[in-house]
């Protein structure tokens, strides 16, 4: 008999194991509220597609359960979806630093390539049609389902994949609408919360600043704990801080509300030594210190913290006491910031929350919990950060149930 399978959500996860499944001989209906398939996928990377990473590690994902993960990556790891990819008719290059993107620098390519093989693979699309409910019904003497539309028939199928993502980013289709259904079948259901999210801080001191961008170490502190730490690219805003270093703290962030929370930000991370050795070597010298700290900071940085260490705008290297650099060095090293919160689901990349791990087998993301049902992407509870690991991890688990059915 063929098998079949119904997936709800046309992102890279639900794309992913419908092409692995019709591969396996089954047949698949794919569901989306969206009238075309891929919707966030291409956006994402500014448009270029962060896909994967060679550094692919599953202890750089914040989840309850780190070995579920690397059972997933040995068996989907970096060398499988660049495979995969290739034989959808996508080629990808890697960064020195491990981030990979498809040859063509754009997201829509990838789309274009996916909406075919797609098609080629005589996958059926049901678009503009947004589930609101599952019932737990049986067919063919087995456990199955019906998918209620907001207008449309009704669907029953034997295997469901729920691959509708989570609550990142409403506008491009996602919006949580599924976890109460989850919940209601038998699922645990962690409560969406932001991720991946640009912080808003006191930025008083920092007006100046704005559009400055560095690479900065980045501490996150609960009162006086350190809760986590990073290293990237951040740009100074109007109401925070955005870019990968801060982003990939935002998931301590939005499960901390009302906390007492600061940043601190080191942009000498990598230079202090140098600084330190040009200072020794001028310390005679008139060269007003602006111009020494921008050998090593961006242009608007040294007025600002010129004048916050007390200095005169235009003090000179020789007319800075040897006592005073422990103090002008324990600011540059921990620029602080005051945190606020985060810029909320409708500037995230994912959201953490959703379906613990623990409630899917890691080798076909079968529901532990409801016979016939499969849970992928980010619909599980699971937040990689900046680089392509949260794409990974969608076309990973979407890999596994379309192979596993
Ligand atoms: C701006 C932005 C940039 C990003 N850049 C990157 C990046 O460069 N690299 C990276 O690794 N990650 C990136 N991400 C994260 C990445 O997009 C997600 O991790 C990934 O899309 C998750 O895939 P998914 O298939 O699980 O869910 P989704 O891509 O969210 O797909 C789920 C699908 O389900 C559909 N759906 C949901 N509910 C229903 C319903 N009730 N009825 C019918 N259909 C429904 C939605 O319409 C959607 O098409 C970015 C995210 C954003 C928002």
């Amino acid at each position: 008999m063929t098998k079949e399978l119904t997936i709800i959500g046309a992102g890279p996860a639900g794309m992913t194991a419908a092409l692995f499944a019709t591969r396996g001989g089954a047949q698949v209906t794919l569901i989306d509220g969206n009238p075309s398939v891929g919707r966030k996928l291409l956006v994402t990377g500014a448009g270029r597609a962060n896909l994967t990473n060679r550094e692919l590690n599953a202890n750089r994902y914040a989840s309850a359960d780190p070995a579920w993960l690397e059972s997933v990556f040995t068996r989907f790891g970096y060398a499988e979806l660049i495979a995969f990819l290739e034989s959808v008719g996508v080629l990808t290059y890697t960064t020195h630093d491990g981030w990979c993107y498809p040859l063509s620098e754009s997201a829509q390519t990838v789309v274009d390539a996916f909406a075919a093989a797609l098609d080629e693979a005589g996958v059926r699309l049901l678009l503009d049609h947004k589930v609101i409910s599952i019932r737990n019904i049986g067919v063919n003497q087995t456990e199955g389902f019906e998918v209620g539309f907001k207008t449309q028939r009704p669907h029953t199928c034997d295997n469901l994949l729920v691959a509708a993502g989570g609550a990142a980013y409403p506008t491009l289709g996602s919006r949580g609408q599924l976890f109460p259904i989850l919940a209601s079948l038998g699922h645990t259901v962690i409560p969406p919360r932001p991720a991946l999210a640009p912080l808003t801080c006191d930025m008083t001191p920092w007006q100046a600043l704005q559009g400055v961008r560095l690479d900065a170490n980045v501490k996150l502190y609960e009162g006086s704990q350190l809760l986590a730490e990073t290293t990237g690219n951040l740009i100074f805003t109007a109401w925070g801080l955005n870019g990968p270093a801060v982003m990939d703290l935002s998931h301590h962030v939005s499960a901390r509300p009302g906390a007492n929370l600061r940043l601190e930000l080191n942009p000498l991370f990598a230079s202090e030594a140098a600084l330190r050795a040009l200072l020794r070597e001028k310390h005679n010298s008139p060269t007003p210190l602006a111009v020494i700290l921008g050998a090593v900071l961006p242009p608007k940085l040294p007025p600002v913290l010129i004048k916050m260490a007390g200095f005169a705008p235009d003090v000179r290297v020789n007319q800075v006491p040897q006592k005073a650099l422990p103090y002008l060095f324990a600011l540059l090293t921990a620029l602080p910031f005051t945190v606020t919160g985060t810029r909320g689901f409708e500037f995230c990349q994912v959201s953490a929350g959703g379906v613990p791990v623990s409630e899917v087998d890691p080798l076909t993301m079968r529901s532990l919990k409801v016979p016939n049902l499969l849970l992928a992407g980010e619909t599980l509870d699971v937040v990689g950060p900046c680089g392509g690991y949260n794409l990974h991890f969608a076309f990973s688990t979407g890999a596994l149930a379309g192979m596993g059915l």
